[in-house]
């Protein structure tokens, strides 16, 4: 059935991809974003479709759409971005998640919230269910990302026993792909700009720490996935890759299949709270969508690459100056 629906940071990296799938299976697509950490030349390709919309808004101020489905991305994900302006960060999950329920109790519109693994914290159970109840330092400069998400799936599981919105909650780990930002500051785009101009890759601490990294086209199948599930499927519900590498590893793979001459250097010591060691537990998404990742990190590594090759960097302006 054709819908219409709404994307929240529906020009970023995950929300372009979404965007995409949404327009090419029909449905009436609204991309609403204010380009904090994107540019519109990520959906440029999608404007002369007559399914598509592009809405420049914040969040933070109520919006009204008549829609039958809601994807709210609009946050910034890298740690460089939500630092930079961390009470803007906390203001837009909090707002934004409550704008966005507004609505969907309104006009009855089901809702799909992305939160992260970072509501995980630095884990001491390991790798991550969704019955783990994380180790989160509320004070600290990821607090401002961490618990604004935290405090999103909250409100979603209120309005969704205090006014029977239908809600769907997405805890996503560590995605990378085609059109990631190149200046996020984060580890996949770093290591690829690095590697691409011949510089020293730039290790934060020792490189031992561990992360499990998943493909865009895996991530939007479950996100689509989880979507149409049965109403009574909630969440929240782990989407990620359960492949766990350390950094270092990740270093070496870009390096080589770049075919780079980079050196893997020494970078800054490793930033407060970052946490040591992150895999997502996905038997539920198994159990309940029939979802799993198909595309493993050499060969995402390998598209994503080719993607950069493909790019020009100048025209990309840094939103923030951590990267
Ligand atoms: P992104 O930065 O590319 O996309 C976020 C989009 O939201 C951008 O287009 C940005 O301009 C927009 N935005 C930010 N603040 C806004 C505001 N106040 N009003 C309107 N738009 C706003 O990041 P992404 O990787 O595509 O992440 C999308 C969502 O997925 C985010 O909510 C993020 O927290 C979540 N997530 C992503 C990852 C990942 O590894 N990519 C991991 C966990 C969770
Ligand atoms: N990192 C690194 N070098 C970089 C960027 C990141 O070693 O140039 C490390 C960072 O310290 C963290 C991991 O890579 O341990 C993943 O960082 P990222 O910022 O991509 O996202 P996070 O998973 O921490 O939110």
């Amino acid at each position: 059935m054709l819908k219409r629906i709404l994307v929240t940071g529906g020009a970023g990296f995950l929300g372009s991809h979404l965007c995409d799938r949404l327009v090419r299976e029909g449905h009436d697509v609204i991309c609403l974003d204010n380009f904090f950490t994107s540019q519109k030349g990520n959906v440029d390709h999608l404007l002369d479709c007559h399914n598509f919309e592009l809405v420049r808004h914040d969040v933070v101020d109520p919006f009204r759409f008549e829609v039958d489905e809601i994807y709210n991305l609009a946050c910034p994900a890298a740690p460089g971005h939500y630092q930079y302006n961390p009470i803007k960060t906390m203001k837009t999950s909090v707002m934004g998640a409550i704008n966005s329920l507004g609505l969907a109790k309104r006009v009855r519109a089901r809702i799909l919230h992305t939160s992260t693994s970072e509501v995980y914290g630095d884990p001491d159970v390991h790798p991550q269910p969704e019955s783990y109840r994380g180790n989160v330092n509320p004070i600290g400069p990821r607090a401002c990302y961490d618990e604004g998400k935290r405090a999103a799936e909250t409100l979603m599981f209120d309005y969704h026993r205090q006014h029977g919105v239908r809600i769907k909650v997405v805890r996503i780990f560590n995605t990378y792909g085609p059109r990631v930002h190149p200046f996020d500051g984060r580890v996949v785009s770093n290591f690829i700009r690095q590697a691409l101009a011949g510089e020293s890759i730039t290790l934060y601490g020792d490189g031992s720490q561990t992360r499990s990294f998943c493909y865009v086209d895996d991530m939007i199948d479950g996100l689509i996935r989880m979507m149409n599930a049965s109403d009574d499927f909630t969440g929240p519900v782990n989407l990620g890759n359960p492949d766990e590498f350390t950094v270092l590893e990740l270093a070496k793979k870009v390096v080589a299949i770049a075919g780079s001459k980079s050196t893997v250097g020494t970078g800054k010591p490793l930033p407060a709270d970052d946490p040591a060691r992150r895999r997502p537990d996905i038997s539920l998404a198994k159990a309940k969508l029939d979802w799993q990742p198909k595309v493993a990190l050499d060969e995402g590594l390998k598209r994503t690459i080719e993607w950069f090759r493909s790019i020009k960097l100048s025209d990309y302006r840094p939103p923030t100056p951590n990267y």
